[in-house]
Order: C-alpha cells, then structure tokens, then sequence
C-alpha cells in the first residue's frame, strides 16, 4: 500500500510537468472524455485525434450522438474500425438521453451498467471527468505495475486485471489528482514502459520504485500466454461495375463487419473461370473479367485473405445497391478490410 501510494504522488507529479497536450485533455467534459476513450481502444493516438475533432465539431454533445442517422455516424467513424464501438456510443446515449436527461452518472459502477461502457471506459471517465477514486486499467496500466512489483502473472487473464485494478483502488487518490494519476500511469506505459522494445528506464519517473528494473526481468515480465493462432479465412471480392455505378451490399446482421457495407464476396479463392460461372449463376451478363489485386486483412480471432475480380456486368440486379464511385467515396462507410479493392475504385473513378 505506501509503495503503491509513492507510485501514485510520483506518477501525479511527473504528469502534471511533463503531459503532452492533447485535444481531448482541454476538458473535463465526461462526454469528449468519453469519445476519446472509446477511440483510443485498439487505435493509436496520432491516428486518433483528427477523428476526434470532426466527431465533436458534427456531434458536439451527446443529444446530438443520441439523434445522428447510423449511416452518418458509420462514416465519421469510416477507417477507426471495430464499428460495433461506434454503434455501442449511440446506443449508450440514447440511454442517457432518455434516462439521465443527457448526464452522465458520476460513479464507475453507475457507469458500467451503461451499454457499451466497461471496467476501463468507466474507470477513465469517473476518474478524469469527475475526480473519482476509480482507477482504469488497460495495457499500458497492466505492464507498469507487473514490472512495478515483479508480478508474473498472466495479463492475459481478467483475474490479474481485476487484481491490479483492486490493488490501486485502495490507495487512488480523488479530485484532480484521479484523472491525472489515470492519464499519467498510461502515458509512462507508452512513452517509457514501453510495449515493444527496450523500456525506457533511465528516464522512467518510476525507476526507483521498480523491481523489474532491479532484477532485470523486461524480457520476462508483463507475462502473457500465447494467443491461440488466428483462423485464415479465404474470400473473393468482386468488383462489378455497370456503366459508372458499382455493387455494393449490406452484410448479415451477424458475423465479421455486421450489417456494414461492403463489396459483394464468396467464400474461397475463386478462379477467373469459376467467378464468371457464379456471376452467370446469380443472374449476370458479364461482359467482361480479370483479376484486380489481393488484400489481407486481420480481425482479432480471424484473417481475411482476399483475392478480387473486376468484372463489368449489362444490368445492374436489384439485389445489391448500386453507386458511382464518387457516392461510395463521399457517403458509404466502408469497411477497412475493403481499403485495397475501395481504393480501385477511386484510381479508376
Ligand atoms: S523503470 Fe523501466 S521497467 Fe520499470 S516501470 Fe519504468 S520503464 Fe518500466
């Protein structure tokens, strides 16, 4: 507990000097601390921050998110990926919206029972937003404290978050110093504690108090066990252009980029011979094919390996939706697994 405490007042103290300014720190707005959090999950912050600011300049508060046609949201959020984050935002300010006259409720564990909000999301906003004694952990956090005290337990594991997160709980502070202590432990963990290479210990604000340092156990600690190999999945895209427009569809409201646009597909790698032949089957005249590239793409558990098929067809079939490239560029969000075959499509207008 006094070395936890020594952490949190050193942590503190070396945020409040060295923080670098970032668009979403200007405020203590539960709202933009909200949209950045959710955008900072799987996404690096460089990446992060124009996003952030066209989201806010078109959705300034959280009645506008709860009102926001899902197509637009969709394409602000075009390129973040993992869309289901967008849609959980709107969801979760309805709720506000309708149950909380737009505020949101102060405490971690009010805010968990939120749709869309979990441990982390709300340990980071009732800290930063409202000074509370909530500590969020995420990776970054997760690395510094193993390597704080030398603990080997497996990060990977919810029970290891739940420890850390118990352990700091006791000893978080309030008011100004709980955001700043949540924003601090994860910037050393991404500036000095580092996630791949060398940790940057000369320099770490924690030096002192760390075990890894001493023992020199970095190659050993954050342990994690190894993830199970991602299943590869093999898929053919087809391009099918009809005068100037091209097909697009709506996926299943199940699976991988539900009910998210994108190019019509079939399972497996087809040949040009029997990519014709389901075209013909699906009711098409083609005019013409060849193939146009391949694309991999990786989701958590999955790999897309994808080959394509620019194929010009005579009538465009009413089951797909068809667009000029303009209109898929400007008003479709696609996906990011279709960055390679969207960017065909905009070369060849
Ligand atoms: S001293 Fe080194 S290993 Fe320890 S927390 Fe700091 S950067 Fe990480």
């Amino acid at each position: 507990m006094e070395k936890t405490k020594r952490i949190i007042q050193k942590t503190v103290d070396w945020f409040r000097v060295h923080k670098v300014p970032l668009p979403w720190r200007e405020s203590r707005d539960p709202y933009r601390i909200w949209i950045s959090e959710v955008m900072l999950q799987q996404t690096r912050i460089e990446t992060v921050i124009p996003y952030y600011q066209r989201f806010l300049e078109e959705l300034p508060t959280v009645f506008d998110l709860a009102a926001c046609e899902e197509e637009k949201l969709l394409k602000l959020w075009e390129g973040l990926g993992y869309y289901s984050r967008a849609r959980n935002l709107k969801k979760c300010a309805e709720v506000l919206c309708a149950q909380c006259k737009g505020e949101f409720p102060q405490e971690a564990e009010q805010l968990e029972k939120l749709p869309g909000i979990g441990a982390y999301t709300a340990g980071a906003i009732a800290s930063i937003a409202f000074g509370k004694r909530a500590p969020a952990v995420d990776g970054n956090v997760l690395r510094v404290m193993t390597r704080l005290f030398a603990d080997k337990s497996d990060i990977a594991l919810s029970k290891t978050r739940e420890k850390i997160a118990a352990q700091l709980k006791e000893a978080y502070p309030e008011g100004a110093a709980a955001g700043d202590f949540t924003q601090g432990i994860m910037e050393i963990g991404e500036t000095k504690c580092i996630p791949n290479g060398v940790p940057l210990c000369p320099s770490c604000p924690l030096a002192e108090e760390c075990e890894t340092r001493r023992q020199k156990l970095w190659e050993e600690i954050p342990y994690k066990s190894p993830k199970k190999e991602r299943r590869i999945e093999e898929k053919t895209v087809f391009l099918l252009q009809c005068g100037e427009k091209y097909a697009i569809e709506k996926r299943a409201d199940s699976g991988l980029l539900a009910s998210l646009f994108g190019f019509p597909m079939a399972d497996g790698h087809c040949s040009e011979a029997s990519a014709r032949e389901q075209l013909c089957r699906a009711g098409f005249a083609v005019q013409s094919i060849a193939p146009c590239g391949s694309a991999k793409h990786i989701f958590t558990h999955v790999e897309w390996h994808m080959i394509g098929f620019w194929a010009q067809v005579e009538t465009p079939l009413p089951c797909y939706l068809w667009k000029t490239a303009p209109e898929i560029l400007e008003s479709v969000a696609l996906p990011s697994a279709f960055r390679a075959f969207r960017k065909i499509i905009q070369k060849n207008g």
